[in-house]
């Protein structure tokens, strides 16, 4: 049983992030992909979505997966100008190498480069290519760029989720119908009271009527960059339900608590400010689920086995260095 020292405390067990910020990345990190996965599966945690704003975490994700036993692990691809923007090409290697959501560009949209001065950085913290025009969705006419659509076809087929990142509030509105009307799925509205996009309740309410799920992240509310109070997200959560919401850290940055540890401070920092323990679980545990459908926990060693049995090599033994064994110094 789980001491509770004199209050309730809000588990974190099976909880999924699905939007965390480990190095390699051009932004300093607190820790990198390996700490990240190890502290979150310590914590009981099921499941980790690793974002990186200059490459696909795909392939990361998939080697982590094979290293640390206990934990699912699962990447996608950021569209800013590092993987050539807004490119089908990179969009369907990423998926069809096990990649599980598409991100629309961050720091290098035009909305963000509009709001923070430029492109490839935050008015608080420089990381990479800085001083370019920044990546719009939509043409000279407001309809969406043929790239984009190549996109949201690719995401609907391959029924990945999509994120609506540091778009301007009308792009994501235009992104979204467009998206639903193309067969995706899965929709997340990333960090809606970060600086970007910063949407207002009203429209946020009107995407969420449509379909899509808004993402808050305890980086909005965190004592640094402070864009939004708990209690902003609590009332937001109030008026959409939580049914259609998500929890994530969107931590990484250094000063922030590790992903497994932001989480648990932001959901019971939201339960205390007036939800309850069910609706704060349905958004970290539940509904990230539905979205994610993870695999199941992969086993390193059956995974060796299969090769080695197939080639008839001798079975060499998995990696079980330092990473499966859990020590925290
Ligand atoms: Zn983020």
């Amino acid at each position: 049983m789980t001491r509770e020292f004199g209050g309730r405390l809000i588990p974190i067990t099976d909880a999924i992030d699905l939007h965390c910020h480990p190095y390699p990345d051009l932004f300093p990190r607190l820790a990198d992909d390996i700490d990240i996965v190890i502290a979150a599966r310590n914590a009981g945690m099921r499941a980790l979505m690793l974002k990186c704003h200059h490459e696909s975490t795909v392939s990361r994700a998939y080697l982590l997966r094979r290293m640390v036993p206990g934990i699912e692990v699962y990447g996608g691809i950021v569209l800013n100008s590092y993987v050539g923007s807004i490119n089908p090409a990179a969009v369907e290697a990423a998926l069809r190498l096990g990649g599980r959501e598409v991100w629309m560009p961050t720091v290098d949209a035009g909305y963000h480069a509009q709001i923070h001065g430029g492109t490839g950085g935050y008015d608080a913290q420089k990381g990479g290519r800085s001083g370019q025009e920044g990546i719009w969705i939509l043409d000279r006419e407001d309809k969406l760029r043929p790239d984009v659509l190549a996109v949201l076809e690719l995401v609907a087929q391959h029924n990945a989720i999509l994120g609506t990142c540091h778009l301007s509030p009308k792009e994501i509105v235009a992104l979204v119908r467009k998206a639903i009307e193309l067969g995706v799925q899965k929709i997340v509205i990333t960090h809606p009271f970060f600086k970007v996009p910063n949407l207002d309740l009203d429209t946020l309410a009107e995407l969420v009527r449509l379909g899509a799920m808004p993402e808050f992240g305890y980086c909005t509310i965190s004592p640094a960059w402070q864009y939004a109070s708990p209690d902003k997200i609590v009332q937001a959560v109030k008026r959409v339900g939580a049914s259609r919401c998500l929890l994530v850290s969107d931590t990484g940055q250094r000063h922030n608590p590790l992903p497994s540890e932001a989480l648990r401070v932001f959901a019971q920092t939201l339960f205390e400010k007036g939800l309850s323990e069910e609706e704060v679980r349905q958004m970290i545990v539940i509904n990230p689920a539905e979205l994610l459908e993870p695999d199941g926990k992969a086993d390193t060693a059956e995974i060796t086995h299969t090769w080695a049995a197939a080639v008839g090599h001798p079975v060499p033994a998995a990696f079980d260095g330092q990473v499966s064994q859990p020590s925290r110094a």
